[in-house]
This record gives structure tokens, sequence and C-alpha cells, in this order.
């Protein structure tokens, strides 16, 4: 039988890296685009070992020819559109960027589909940012959107394009509206990574303080790992449709780093500095996932706890730390 071919945009951040081994793992053909920048992206794809087997090609989501020429020399049965300016705090300094990459971005594959070939499904990686000021306790498929930040308001336009594309053209085109993942590749400007990275170097001696903003803020996290799955999964079901992806569970950033610290035997207290600074201009504080519709669709929950997750965090930076006592490039420190 001949092999699957799935593209994924946004191949080199942390879910494209995830869901590349999981669909090596399921025998696919997996094919990613690459927006050149002048500097190597790729550590994420060398960490899980993918590199050498997936097939990268240059493309950027803000040029359509690019994407027409991607889907006519991959002829991808599946496309994952999971590439962003994902960061929401960069979405006030960059927001018309933020709008044309994460937002018409993935208008721009849809009419690429379009064009090409109408039958390719597509999965549009939506998120609980779209519910911002929440406006149920709980967040489900049916919840009103509220989106507080330039990114939120892209990805609700890039949410509504998925459907509209549905409904407009009948293409199997479905949204994962995921709650926030974490993993050991997640990107350091993320309150997590950059909570696990300060407290591997304060364990190792190199650093003093971690400097936060609102710790208050309270998330719904799971692990990136697990949530790559149900991306797959939705793409497997006869129909297109809308699901949350959530753990059901929500914590404080307070909280979060409260386990990272006692893990390592720190008080969290001695080390943290609250930088007024790093407060945004308009806040989520809470978000709550109900997934149950994916449960009863397809069978997905969250396998990792918040505590196995962030120790797997530190455990990764100290490892890195140890390992790779690098300067900084571009806000990472994996080169
Ligand atoms: P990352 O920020 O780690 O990855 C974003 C990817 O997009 C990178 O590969 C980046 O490339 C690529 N990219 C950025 N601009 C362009 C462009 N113009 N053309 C092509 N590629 C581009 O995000 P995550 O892996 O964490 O998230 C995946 C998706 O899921 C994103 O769309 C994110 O907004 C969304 N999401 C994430 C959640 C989370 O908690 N992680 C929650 C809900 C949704 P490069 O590496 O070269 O910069
Ligand atoms: P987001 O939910 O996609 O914005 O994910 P982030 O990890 O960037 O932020 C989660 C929450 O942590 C938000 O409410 C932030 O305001 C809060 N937060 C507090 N301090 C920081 C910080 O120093 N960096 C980041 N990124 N977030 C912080």
């Amino acid at each position: 039988m001949q092999e699957k071919r799935a593209l994924i945009t946004g191949i080199t951040g942390q879910d494209g890296a995830y869901l590349s081994r999981f669909l090596l793992g399921k025998g696919y053909k997996v094919y990613g685009i690459i927006a050149r920048r002048g500097t190597d992206t790729r550590w994420r794809l060398r960490e899980l070992s993918v590199i050498d087997h997936v097939q990268l090609i240059d493309a950027d989501l803000i040029d359509l020819s690019s994407l027409v020429r991607t889907l006519e020399k991959t002829q991808a049965e599946e496309v994952y559109n999971l590439a962003a300016q994902s960061f929401v705090a960069t979405s006030w300094d960059q927001p018309l960027l933020t709008a044309d990459v994460t937002g018409v971005g993935a208008l721009r594959i849809l009419e690429a589909i379009r064009i090409v070939n109408p039958k390719t499904r597509f999965y549009q990686a939506s998120t609980s940012e779209m519910f911002g000021k929440i406006q149920r306790p709980v967040q489900n498929e049916n919840t009103p959107f509220y989106p507080r930040s330039p990114y939120a308001v892209s990805k609700l336009f890039a949410h509504w394009s998925t459907v509209n594309y549905r409904e407009s053209f009948n293409l199997h085109a479905s949204s994962g509206i995921l709650f926030n993942h974490e993993s050991p590749l997640r990107g350091i400007e993320f309150v997590t990574r950059k909570v696990t990275d300060a407290v591997a170097r304060i364990r190792c001696g190199l650093q003093q303080e971690l400097r936060l903003g609102n710790i208050d803020a309270k998330r719904d996290w799971g692990f990136a790992g697990d949530y790559v799955e149900a991306m797959w999964q939705m793409m497997q079901e006869h129909e297109p449709d809308n699901y949350v992806i959530a753990t059901g569970k929500t914590t404080s950033v307070r909280e979060m780093c409260d386990i990272a610290f006692k893990y390592v035997g720190l008080k969290m207290e001695d080390h943290l500095v609250i930088d007024p600074n790093l407060y945004r201009p308009a806040e989520v504080d809470i978000l709550l996932g109900d997934a149950s519709k994916a449960y009863k669709r397809f069978g997905w929950k969250p396998k990792t706890s918040l505590e196995s997750l962030v120790h797997m965090m530190v455990d990764a930076d100290i490892n890195r730390v140890k390992h790779e006592p690098q300067p900084a490039i571009n806000g990472t420190r994996h080169p």
C-alpha cells in the first residue's frame, strides 16, 4: 500500500516536531515547510531525531504561490497548519505581521488547497486564546469567543475561515481548539519553559532570580505529545468539525512555578521577582477546557499530569544547562 503523505506548516515549532514523530511512527511520508529567516530553527527536529526522516521545503505562509507549489509537489492528503506568529505578547508589538501570518496565512493555505486539490484534508491550529475574556466558566465548542490580543483576533479569523471553507466548498477542514500545551521543546518565551529554564539555571548556580509578570493568571496546561495525537485523530474522522482539546484542570502560573522550584528542592519565594513590565495590555485571566466531545467522538483524553510535565521540562532543562552551556541565540538557547 502506498504511504500516506502529510504536510506540516510550522514543522520546526514545538507541535510540528512532535507531530512529525507521531506521523512517522504511523508510516506517513512527512513534508514540512520552512520559512528561511537566516537562522537555523531545526533544533527541535534534531532533538526528536526526526530531521533525517522528514522532507523540508522552502515556503512561507505569506507567499501563496509557494504554498500552491508545495501542495503540487507533495500531493499531500493531509495538511496540518501549525505555522503562526504564536506568542501572544509579541502580537501587540507586531499586530500586522501576526494578522498576516497567523490569520490570513491560514486562508492562503485554504485557497491553495482549493486551487490544487479540494479533497486534501486540512487541520487548523486554533487556540483557547479565542475564548479570551471567558463567557462561560468552562469552555467547549459552543462557548462564545472574546479574543483579547491581536494573536487571538488573528486566530479567530483563521478559525472562521476554516469553518467557512468547510461550509462553502465542502472541504474536509477541521479546527482543533487546543488549550495551552507545553513540553521540553516549548519556546523559551512562554511562561512554563521560562520557569523551567530559570529553575535549572538557578539550581546549577548560573542565575539568581526569575522575573515574571501576572502570576495569578490560570491556564489549562497539557503535554504537547498528547495533543498532537488529537490533531491526527480529528483528521481521520469521516466529517470535519471543531474540537476542544484540554485537560479539564486549571492552575495558576504561581502554582506551576511552585511545582518547578519544589522539584529541585528550592523555594520559589527566594528567587521570584514580579516585574510589572511583563504585564500584558489585556490579560486572559483564566482558561478551563471541556474536551468531552473529542473523547466521545474518537476517545481522546490527556495522559500526562501537570506535575509530570513540569518535572519532565525541569529535567530536560537541567540536562541542557549541564551539557549545552551556550549563549542565547534569538531568544532560544538551542541553536
Ligand atoms: P511554535 O511557535 O513553536 O511554532 C510556530 C511555527 O510557525 C514555527 O515552525 C515557525 O517557524 C513557523 N512560522 C512562523 N512564521 C511562519 C511563516 N511566515 N511561514 C511559515 N512558517 C512560519 O508554535 P507551537 O508549536 O507551540 O504551536 C503550533 C500552532 O498551534 C501555532 O499555530 C500556535 O499558535 C497554535 N497553538 C499553540 C498552543 C500551545 O499551547 N502551544 C495552543 C493553541 C494553539 P520558525 O521555527 O522558522 O520560526
Ligand atoms: P499564552 O497563554 O499563550 O499567553 O501563554 P504564555 O505562556 O505566554 O502565558 C501564560 C500566562 O502567563 C499569561 O497569562 C501571562 O500573562 C502569564 N505570565 C506571567 N509572567 C509571564 C512571563 O514572564 N512570560 C510569559 N510568557 N507569560 C507570563
